[in-house]
């Protein structure tokens, strides 16, 4: 049994080839797609799939945790194979999604104990600038 087949398994997630190919696919990249990029990037190989299919796919993933979901602002949803906590920084000039590595903010959880009466699960740090390729245009 492959690795894929176990962790599906375990979440008793059927294993349907449109869930694999989406989760393959953010598996393989660090682009934070979006739903319409991760559906336009599958079409040749998925010529039958359509864009409601990768949003249920991706909805399934998420709700098993198996794919982080990322609101980087005005219904801008996309999407992270990895689901470890990492802060992200995005461009606000082509709208590109990085992870910034070599840094985390899990102590904040601790941090803001004292401030609120919750419960502190998690938190997501989002970052905004311009990114190397926009600035080498501006
Ligand atoms: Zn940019
Ligand atoms: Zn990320």
């Amino acid at each position: 049994m492959d690795n894929l087949t176990c962790i599906f398994k375990e979440k008793k997630l059927k294993l349907t080839p449109q869930r694999i190919a989406v989760y393959k696919f953010l598996k393989s990249t660090k682009k934070h797609p979006s739903a319409e990029t991760i559906y336009k990037s599958l079409l040749s190989e998925y010529p039958t799939m359509s864009l409601a299919t990768v949003y249920k796919a991706l909805k399934t993933l998420v709700d098993v945790n198996l794919v982080q979901e990322l609101n980087v602002g005005e219904g801008n949803f996309r999407y992270d194979g990895n689901t470890q906590p990492h802060p992200h920084i995005q461009c606000i000039q082509c709208g590109r999604v990085d992870d910034v590595e070599g840094i985390c903010f899990s102590s904040l959880n601790e941090k803001i104990k004292d401030k609120v009466n919750y419960e502190v699960i998690s938190n997501q740090v989002y970052f905004y600038g311009i990114c190397p390729d926009c600035q080498k245009k501006n």
